[in-house]
């Protein structure tokens, strides 16, 4: 490289007109005029118009110019001269100016790209991630990184200028409290021992305290396991804080005060009034969540007192279970057609409701409903006033079970907002839930489990009830929502070992259990501990929300795509045999591909248990046999593995037998996709069957 950049493409104006400027970028577009090439150079401040004219330059460097494909590099320099009226751009930001190139290096000839940059976020978002470092040369993503990184420092020179130290603790770690799955990695010098990766700095945060850190944060990097949703990244950024000697009130201001500067300086937006507070108990029966977005009203009102006594068998029922009535008024919405009504009563089903009834107020004041000949007049008029019901109204109600109504009405109220297009970016609405119940119950599990983490302190009025009633029991815990997203979330801990052994004791941890995962914990509170608490927010979902993107994969720049892989490393992958002997785990791995379609190499695979498999199956077999069906079960791992590795770029998916809304309910016929679609994926076929290896016989 000869030449030596002085100035970005985006960032000259005017006022470097008649300035001699050399630039470095990228080949956005090229038009070739024949005898002038006009190019749009990008780099990561805009994008600026360069003129070549055969006249002003030399002819080699001309031709090259000539054959320059899009996306490659090049440097170039010139001068800067306002552009003729004919090519004015309004639309960018150096639309008036151009440079003229008098010389011109190509630094690097691109490919043609897998796909085209302007295209944009139309393109297939697989593709996308399996070129990342394309994808992020849109000016979009770009953006993004850059507004993150702002957002990012503005947070931490708020936190150190209220007195918090940023510590990094370890990665390679114990388990953490946080209840989801943890990333294991195997240990060499500690044969079939694993580290994990931290779901939060949780355990080392409070032993900070201990230490007298006093105040600390961390942009700590997280890691769950768990199955993906939109908003969910296996690996993600936590702003994590722990504070000494101080009580909720203390932190809850705290955290206000550091949300308010951000908005503040990152969009000029300032919330003159303190956040609005609801316990968790408001908020779900207010709002039917515990993270309700508060850019809109539509609250659920409770009729159960008044409607008792009705002879509507829907309610009647409901109530004698013990169940509530409640119901959301949707101002002016009386004019739902029967279509959009039935979407909602089919939303209300999803959400386990039994159906949905509701009352039109229409305009004349006529109320149109089939729940009108089972009310009495005084019932009928309670309840209009209650819902504040004017004509033009439409309520919905719901009876149910308490948990069945409240997320029901919860589920209605955001698509009522989505239908009304209540729900408007660029609009924040903060929202702090406090009171939270210390424990909830996991069927599943068949005990109380922590609804925040064991280390949370309950109220201290509560906490007679540990180990008798643990469903009363409310947690010193808190939430911030932001439009109906949980931003984050923390607690005052328990600094007593008494009360922790107690709290362990009440979520069904043995003493040994207690003992072995958080024995170190435990033993450090023995030597002085300060009252503390803390909190924890997702940054990539701040910035998200702030940056108005739609997905947290647009401001993370090498996010994983859903099945936690990564299309461009491959990640995860198989490793050699070595490796794993090693790490001392040969033989422990199953066959397959790994995320990047590559197969398992014969050295990895599997040996087949032929014993087992007859164990299992309840087979005697001989010598012979067993050979036999190894030499079977072995074709269908390698058919397995084949049929992985295949190339499915492009293949639409394979269709299922049944819709997969039906796979968990009772046996029901359903119509069945017709055979074409079927069998559209199958390797082979032959007359319309689908052709599979030969497997057992017998
Ligand atoms: N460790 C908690 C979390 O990750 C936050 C906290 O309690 O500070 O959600």
């Amino acid at each position: 490289m000869e030449l030596e950049r002085t100035d970005y493409c985006g960032s000259l104006r005017e006022k470097d007109i008649g300035r001699a400027v050399t630039v470095m970028g990228w080949v956005q577009h090229k038009r070739d005029m024949g005898g002038v090439i006009f190019i749009d150079l990008r780099d990561r401040e805009g994008t600026l118009q360069v003129v070549f004219d055969q006249k002003n330059i030399p002819a080699a460097e001309f031709e090259r110019a000539e054959s320059l494909r899009i996306e490659s590099v090049i440097a170039v320099s010139g001068q800067i001269e306002l552009r003729g009226e004919d090519t004015l751009n309004p639309r960018l930001e150096t639309g008036t100016i151009e440079l003229r190139a008098q010389r011109m290096e190509v630094l690097s000839q691109a490919d043609t790209l897998p796909f085209s940059l302007d295209d944009g976020a139309s393109v297939r978002e697989e593709l996308r991630l399996r070129y990342r470092f394309l994808d992020l040369r849109r000016p979009a993503m770009i953006r993004n990184l850059r507004f993150r990184h702002q957002t990012l420092k503005v947070i931490r020179e708020y936190l150190d200028r209220r007195g918090f130290v940023e510590v990094e603790t370890p990665m390679l770690t114990k388990s953490t409290p946080e209840g989801a799955r943890d990333y294991l990695v195997p240990s060499r010098l500690h044969p079939g021992a694993f580290y994990a990766l931290p779901q939060s700095p949780q355990i080392f945060k409070q032993l900070l305290m201990v230490g007298g850190v006093d105040r600390y944060y961390q942009v700590a990097r997280c890691f769950r396991d768990e199955d993906l949703r939109a908003d969910r990244q296996p690996e993600f950024t936590q702003v994590d804080m722990e504070l000494s000697f101080v009580k909720q009130e203390h932190i809850l201001n705290e955290l206000e005060g550091l949300f308010k500067h951000v908005f503040d300086k990152m969009l000029g937006i300032r919330f003159g009034e303190p956040f609005l507070r609801l316990t968790w108990r408001q908020a779900m029966d207010t709002y039917g969540s515990d993270k309700p977005d508060l850019r809109f009203g539509l609250p659920i009102v409770d009729l159960t007192e008044l409607l008792r006594g009705c002879s509507f068998e829907v309610f009647r029922k409901a109530l004698d279970a013990g169940g509530v009535v409640r119901a959301i008024n949707a101002k002016g919405c009386a004019g739902f057609t029967r279509g959009e009504i039935e979407e909602l009563t089919k939303k209300a089903i999803s959400y386990g409701a039994k159906g949905m009834a509701w009352i039109a107020v229409r305009e004349n004041g006529e109320i149109y409903s089939i729940l009108t000949k089972y009310l009495s007049e005084k019932q009928l008029s309670g309840l209009l006033s209650a819902m504040d019901a004017k004509a033009g109204d439409f309520i919905l109600f719901c009876a149910d079970s308490l948990s069945t109504v409240r997320r029901t009405l919860g589920g209605l109220r955001l698509d009522l907002a989505e239908l009304l297009g209540l729900r408007k970016k660029g609009e924040y609405s903060f929202l702090i839930v406090t009171d939270f119940p210390q424990f909830e119950y996991s069927a599943e599990e068949g005990r109380w489990i922590a609804m925040h983490h064991p280390f949370t302190m309950p109220y201290p009025e509560d906490l007679p009830y540990l180990l008798t009633d643990p469903g009363r029991v409310r947690a010193q815990a808190y939430d911030f929502i932001l439009n109906g997203v949980e931003l984050g979330s923390g607690s005052l801990r328990i600094y007593d070992r008494k009360v922790q052994q107690r709290m362990f004791e009440a979520l069904g941890f043995s003493k040994e259990e207690a003992e072995e995962r958080f024995g170190f914990m435990m033993g450090a509170f023995r030597y002085g501990t300060p009252p503390h608490g803390g909190f924890a927010f997702g940054l990539d979902r701040l910035v998200m929300l702030m940056a108005g993107a739609d997905s947290l994969r647009d401001i993370i720049a090498f996010p994983k795509a859903r099945d936690a892989s990564c299309p461009m490393t491959g990640a995860p992958g198989f490793v050699d045999e070595a490796q794993l002997a090693e790490l001392n785990l040969t033989g422990a791995a199953g066959g397959g591909t790994d995320a990047g379609g590559k197969r398992r190499s014969a050295r990895n695979a599997p040996r087949i248990d032929v014993d087992n498999v007859a164990d299992l199956a309840l087979l005697s077999l001989d010598e012979s046999e067993k050979e036999a069906i190894r030499a079977e079960l072995e074709a269908i791992v390698a058919f397995a593995d084949e049929l992985a590795g295949l190339d499915t770029e492009g293949v639409p998916v394979t269709a299922h037998v049944a819709p997969i809304e039906n796979v968990l309910r009772a046996d029901e016929r359903v119509p069945s996709y017709d055979r074409d679609t079927l069998l559209q994926n199958a390797p082979s076929k032959e007359g319309g069957y689908l052709y599979v290896p030969k497997v057992v016989e017998g």
